[in-house]
């Protein structure tokens, strides 16, 4: 039996049925206290403040906030705002006392080419926000996505990509890595960069690829339902000392958005002690 403590679900599984309080007061009626927030239903749903008593209220602990980083742009304006931005995510976390921001390095700049210099605008914005996200006490777990989506969504794209930032960032506490089962299975390095990553594991989001996929980004599946093995990750992340949440993230367009939330948790349940 898994810790039923450590499940948490990532809001973005429900976002088509459900606003923040009624995720979290559907996640908690069925047992589930773990949750990762997203800013834009948390700002529909009455703000920072309204979100923090909904989740104390119902025992929630917060896995992950969503999203911060899309730092890769060369465009000194645009870099402002999203550094900006990011200052508000951080603030935003700290209030709601996540364990993690999740940071998405942003894709290609539109027009270039050049994959260097987004790496670099994306570790210039990270050498900015650190010293701020540690002083919130928050921490920025970088999620290395799937290469299919470099261009438009991030740049950073293998967990051995992420590890090789953090050491040139430097190690503390206000950096970490999101493992994502569906942005890494395929990697046969995986393995040794998941040890390599040890306590840097900040956040572990599960959920499974379909061998049929007809989306890379709104068409994942329910673990279990496709071709991840995701207990092999899950003791591997574990033997690398994490023992936080394991949460699931399932943007689902064609199944499991079309079904009803009260549904969805029923199935993450059950999945949770067979599939994971
Ligand atoms: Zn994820």
């Amino acid at each position: 039996m898994l810790d039923d403590a450590l499940l948490s679900i990532n809001q973005v599984t429900t976002r088509e049925q459900w606003s923040l309080r009624q995720a979290i007061e559907g996640y908690a009626s069925q047992g589930v206290h773990g949750i990762a927030v997203w800013r834009d239903k948390m700002h529909e749903g009455g703000g920072v403040k309204e979100a923090a008593r909904q989740l104390e209220d119902n025992a929630m602990e917060v896995s992950g906030f969503c999203i911060g980083g899309l730092m890769s742009t060369s465009h000194d304006a645009e870099f402002q705002v999203r550094l900006d931005d990011n200052r508000r995510v951080i603030e935003e976390a700290a209030a709601i006392k996540a364990r993690a921001v999740v940071f998405v390095a942003g894709g290609l700049p539109d027009g270039s080419t050049d994959l260097d210099r987004a790496y670099g605008q994306v570790l210039k914005g990270l050498s900015i926000l650190l010293p701020e996200a540690k002083a919130a006490g928050v921490t920025l777990a970088l999620e290395p996505l799937h290469p299919m989506i470099a261009a438009s969504r991030s740049v950073l794209t293998t967990l051995k990509q992420a590890n090789d930032w953090c050491d040139q960032l430097g190690d503390g506490p206000e950096l970490g890595i999101a493992v994502d089962v569906y942005h890494l299975w395929w990697d046969p390095e995986l393995e040794k960069e998941i040890a390599r990553a040890g306590k840097r594991i900040a956040a572990f989001h599960i959920n499974d690829w379909l061998a049929n996929t007809q989306d890379l980004r709104l068409d994942r599946g329910m673990m279990g339902d496709g071709v991840i093995d995701i207990p092999k990750i899950r003791r591997w992340v574990e033997a690398a000392g994490y023992t936080g949440h394991r949460e699931v993230e399932i943007f689902s367009e064609r199944n499991w958005w079309q079904k009803t939330g009260e549904e969805v948790v029923r199935v993450i349940t059950e999945r949770y002690q067979t599939a994971v």
